[in-house]
């Protein structure tokens, strides 16, 4: 970076300058209003294009190339909500085997001795007869 576009007094030092695309002026990260994280993202990125204002102001194709940015910035929100959605269905998924075990754990502790071989006779019963409809069903259909 060596021809200095800002308009301000510092020094121009190549760490925390940003050199124009087009007209190749370097301009200090802060003064064009580029906060640290972008600029690092910036310079660390070597295709990200930075035009400064008067460069701006003179590209014909800014406009367009805005609404590039919007559209794909819209395409990357329906993606994002896409996989908010996602998220929700897992969570009520979760929220749903999560309710199961609490009533398998409120269960087990409900189960002593005889309650226990109680249920699992209830159980049994409850399976033969589920085995017997399944295989009625088979015969009569
Ligand atoms: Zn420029
Ligand atoms: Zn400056």
């Amino acid at each position: 970076m060596s021809i200095k576009g800002c308009q301000c007094a510092r020094n121009m030092e190549d760490k925390d300058a940003i050199q124009c695309f087009q007209c190749q002026l370097a301009f200090h990260q802060d003064c064009v209003g580029i906060s640290k994280s972008a600029f690092k993202v910036i310079s660390s990125v070597s295709n990200i294009k930075w035009y400064c204002d008067e460069c701006m102001k003179l590209l014909p194709d800014v406009k367009s190339l805005n609404k590039a940015v919007r559209d794909s910035n819209d395409a990357l929100n329906t993606k994002i909500d896409k996989i908010d959605e996602s998220n929700n269905l897992l969570r009520s998924e979760l929220e749903a085997i999560k309710s199961l075990i609490q009533r398998n754990v409120d269960g087990a502790e409900r189960f002593d001795g005889t309650v226990l071989s109680t249920e699992l006779c209830n159980l049994n019963n409850d399976l033969n007869k589920s085995f017997a409809d399944a295989v009625r069903c088979e015969v009569t259909s």
